[in-house]
C-alpha cells in the first residue's frame, strides 16, 4: 500500500472528519445509526490506489475493463458483515475503517459485487473484532487473505503450462489454508475466462522474451499489468530477473499509461492524482522525469496543485 494519505481521508478531509463524527456518535450511544458518504470514490483516494495497485484488480489480477473503473472495495465491511448464513445488522461492521485507505482494495465488479459483497468470513466467529477490540487485528484471524498486506506473491505460484494457481511450496499449514481460501473464495481456477486470461498473460509474455522485445516485457512484468505475478515468475524460471522492472521503473511505465489517457482526456482529476501520487513515491530520478513529462504533456499546473 501507498505511503501516502489522500487529502480526503487525512484527519481534516471530509473522510478524516466522517470518522471522527462517527466516532463521537458511537462513543455517546454505541446503537447510533451511521450514514456513510462515499468519500471513498473522490479522485485523490482512487488515484492513489491506482497509483499503487495499477487498473488491476486486486482480488483476481484481471484488468480493470475501460469501461467499468473499478470499485473501491472495504476489505472489512464498513456496515453489515456477513459470515456464512449469519447476517448482521447493520452497522455492525467495522464502521471505523469505512474511512481508511489500508482498508481499500481497487476491484472488479465481478470480485466486489458479485462474489465478495458484505462477506467477511472468520474461521471462529467469537474472535470478530468490535470497535473496543479493534486494535488486535491480528487476533481476527480473517479467513480472506489481504492481497496487498500479506505477500500473495510469496504465497502464490502459477502453473505455468495451465494457468492454474496454488499455493507455493514451503508455506507452513496455515499460510497454505489462507491461500486456498481466498483462490476458492474468488474462483481463481473454477473461473474458465479467468484461467484463459493467464494462459493468454503467460504466451504473450513468452513471445515477447522469444522476440527480444523487452520493454514489452518489463510492462507485463509490472506489478500495475493484470496477472504480472505469472510474468515476474516465468522470467526467475527462465533466469531472466533482469527483465524484472525495479519500483521505479513499473512507477514510469504505469505513469507513460497515463500522460497518454490524459492527452484523450485532460485535466481528468483522478488522472493527475494518479501521476502526483508516483512523484511522491519515486526516487529523485523518476522525479525528474515526471516532471519534465507533465510539462510536455501541458499538466504541470495542474498536478502541481495537487498536495497531500
Ligand atoms: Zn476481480
Amino acid at each position: 500500500m501507498a505511503a501516502v494519505e489522500p487529502p480526503t481521508l487525512a484527519q481534516a478531509g471530509k473522510g478524516g472528519l466522517k470518522r471522527g463524527e462517527h466516532r463521537q456518535q458511537r462513543e455517546a450511544d454505541p446503537g447510533a445509526p451511521l450514514h456513510f458518504p462515499d468519500h471513498g470514490n473522490e479522485a485523490d483516494v482512487r488515484g492513489v490506489l491506482y497509483a499503487s495497485q495499477g487498473r488491476v484488480c486486486g482480488f483476481c489480477g484481471s484488468l480493470l475493463p475501460q469501461n467499468d473503473r473499478g470499485d473501491v472495495e472495504h476489505y472489512r465491511p464498513k456496515n453489515s458483515v456477513k459470515s456464512g448464513a449469519r447476517i448482521e445488522a447493520p452497522n455492525g461492521g467495522y464502521w471505523w475503517l469505512a474511512y481508511e485507505l489500508g482498508n481499500y482494495l481497487l476491484s472488479c465488479s465481478r470480485c466486489n459485487r458479485t462474489l465478495k459483497r458484505t462477506k467477511f468470513p472468520l474461521r471462529d466467529e467469537a474472535r470478530r473484532l468490535r470497535y473496543d477490540t479493534r486494535k488486535d487485528l491480528a487476533a481476527e484471524d480473517p479467513v480472506l487473505a489481504h492481497p496487498a498486506w500479506e505477500d500473495l506473491e510469496d504465497w502464490v505460484i502459477a502453473d505455468l503450462e495451465n494457468g492454474i494457481l496454488e499455493p507455493a511450496p514451503g508455506l507452513d499449514a496455515e499460510q497454505r489454508r489462507r491461500v486456498e481460501a481466498i483462490g476458492e473464495f474468488f474462483r481463481w481456477n473454477r473461473d474458465g475466462l479467468l484461467v484463459q486470461d493467464r494462459r493468454r498473460v503467460i504466451s504473450e509474455a513468452l513471445r515477447y522474451v522469444e522476440d527480444g522485445r523487452e520493454d514489452a516485457v518489463r510492462v507485463m512484468a509490472s506489478r500495475h499489468s493484470r496477472h504480472s505475478l505469472l510474468v515476474v515468475q516465468r522470467l526467475k524460471q527462465y533466469n531472466r530477473e533482469e527483465l524484472i522492472p525495479s519500483a521505479d521503473e513499473e512507477r514510469q511505465s504505469m505513469a507513460i499509461e497515463v500522460l497518454a489517457e490524459l492527452e484523450i482526456e485532460p485535466g481528468e482529476e483522478e488522472r493527475l492524482w494518479v501521476l502526483r501520487t508516483l512523484w511522491e513515491l519515486s526516487g529523485a530520478a523518476v522525479r525528474g522525469w515526471l516532471e519534465q513529462r507533465w510539462e510536455e504533456a501541458g499538466c504541470r499546473v495542474e498536478v502541481e496543485k495537487l498536495r497531500f
